[in-house]
């Protein structure tokens, strides 16, 4: 199957062509059927296979249309501030023909701004760990709770990183009913467990 066989919202098919893709990747082929349908999913991929696409397109499919009532309802975690940056714009690429309202919550960028990102109540925060539990904590009215979808990105470099304990926090504050895609090159056996606590009868692709 190709992208145009997948059920992709119109407006990032749109982008997706813009950017000059013809045919989906491997990873993007396995992953984006079952992540549209909203089930959760592993999947081993490493850079350079097309995972962001892969994450980044079932995601905005799934989202529409910038809500304002609802609040952040995805958030991408990645390990450091680069790749959450690079993924950040990315977002914004692939999202540029809908009205979705993307966020980087990243260590080393100023709070300040960074309130003034989030009271433009954004649909997608990516971030990194430490820098969004940070939000959580100084924000009062800013809430994980509305967040439906997460994506754990190289998810094997955030737990060898140390982010072990404040994923968990992510994973216990956002919504019960949520989607979680995981993207990781590796999985070790602290990964493994944490898929196994927190993961809703996954969907493990592999190439
Ligand atoms: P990633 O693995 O997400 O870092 O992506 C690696 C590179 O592949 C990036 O430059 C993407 O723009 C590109 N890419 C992702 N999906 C496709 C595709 N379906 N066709 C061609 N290039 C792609």
């Amino acid at each position: 199957g190709g992208f145009e066989s997948m059920e992709i919202l119109p407006e990032v098919f749109r982008a997706v062509k813009r950017k000059g893709y013809r045919v989906p990747t491997p990873i993007q082929r396995k992953a984006i059927p079952p992540a549209l349908e909203g089930r959760d999913v592993v999947a081993m991929a490493r850079t350079g296979s097309g995972k962001t696409a892969a994450f980044l397109i079932p995601v905005l499919s799934k989202l529409r249309t910038h809500s304002l009532k609802a609040g952040a309802r995805c958030v991408v975690l990645a390990p450091t501030r680069e790749l959450a940056l690079q993924t950040f714009a990315f977002a914004k690429e692939l999202s540029k023909f809908t009205n979705l309202r993307v966020a980087a919550l990243v260590g080393g960028d100023s709070m300040e701004a960074q309130f003034a990102d989030l009271s433009n109540n954004p649909d997608i925060i990516v971030a990194t760990p430490g820098r969004l539990l940070h939000h959580v904590e100084e924000v009062k009215a800013f809430t994980l709770r509305t967040v439906c979808h997460v994506v754990l990105d190289e998810a094997d470099r955030l737990l060898e990183m140390g982010f072990a304990d404040q994923l968990r926090q992510v994973m216990s504050s956002v919504a019960d009913v949520r989607q979680t895609l995981l993207f990781s090159a590796t999985l070790p056996s602290a990964l493994a467990e944490f898929v196994r606590v927190g993961l809703r009868e996954p969907e493990v692709v592999r190439l």
